[in-house]
């Protein structure tokens, strides 16, 4: 059993800071993975930078904190970073408050793209005046609202689709559930299907808009990361296509756990630009 806290342990004098996913790698389906409070505690008690890197965009980071702290693992919602932010910043830095999108599913409550001021509807109905669509997941009509957005993009091919969380699928209590991004590449299959291309914006792990926010808000997160290292950040997380694709990117060292969605198997044949640097069986 190679264990990321024996690593930590030998290592920590070459890293400024540790950066974790959430799903699969401290919980799972809201449990706690049992290594993971300990090692929080260890973390506290060496007073180690680390924060939370989420593709969860139904919770605000405020709830996230606070199903995380159910598990029994204490964490402020000032340690977490979500796609949900991500998409936040996206909304303000293209100048998208204010107008009108279509939305499928939750973004939290209230909502990431209604706090950065976008004005979204749920209505499959009430999409005349809507510029494009927003996409959120979590427990929601799927079939009346994704087909509102089929329907949309058949008709507005070339509008924007922001979408928060690009995962395919998760770890929940009874198997995997199906994420936001693998919902939002299936109704583009559709609309391929029909003869149109639509191209989607991805905001959360592995694409670069939270990584870019993660470069801005880590000085103010760690008082230590003035100047952020990439080489010196280990990004630790259960998927290859988010967490681990994400922290190559980024130049971070990427740090797989087995024990979430990936199986050994899978990660040692994984592309390089997924191949993690590191591989342990759990934190
Ligand atoms: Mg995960």
């Amino acid at each position: 059993m190679r264990k990321f806290t024996d690593f930590y342990r030998e290592h920590r004098g070459e890293l400024d800071a540790l950066i974790f996913d959430v799903d699969g790698t401290l919980t799972s389906g809201g449990r706690l993975i049992s290594e993971a409070a300990v090692f929080i505690e260890l973390l506290r008690r060496d007073k180690f930078p680390f924060f939370l890197l989420t593709n969860d965009s139904c919770n605000s980071c405020e709830r996230k904190a606070e199903l995380i702290c159910k598990t029994g693992i204490s964490i402020t919602p000032q340690q977490i970073i979500s796609a949900g932010n991500s998409l936040e910043m996206y909304i303000q830095s293209h100048g998208l408050a204010g107008h009108k999108f279509y939305q499928c599913g939750s973004l939290g409550e209230p909502g990431y793209a209604e706090k950065a001021g976008m004005i979204v509807t749920h209505d499959p109905h009430d999409t005349d005046d809507c510029e494009g669509v927003v996409m959120g997941e979590g427990i929601y009509d799927w079939r009346r609202e994704l087909e509102g957005m089929f329907n949309f993009l058949l008709k507005h091919p070339d509008a924007p689709v922001l979408v928060a969380n690009p995962d395919s699928y998760w770890p929940h209590p009874h198997g995997m559930g199906v994420g936001a991004g693998g919902m939002c590449r299936f109704i583009c299959g559709l609309v391929q299907e029909a003869g149109f291309t639509v191209t989607p914006t991805y905001l959360g792990k592995p694409y670069q808009p939270i990584y870019d926010l993660v470069m801005k808000r880590m000085p103010e997160m760690i008082p230590e990361c003035k100047n952020p290292v990439p080489e010196r950040i280990a990004m630790i997380g259960d998927s290859l296509a988010s967490d681990i694709q994400g922290a190559n990117g980024a130049g971070m060292l990427s740090c797989l756990v087995l024990t979430g969605i990936t199986s050994r198997v899978l990660a040692e044949s994984a592309p390089l630009h997924r191949k993690p640097a590191e591989i342990f069986d759990s934190l």
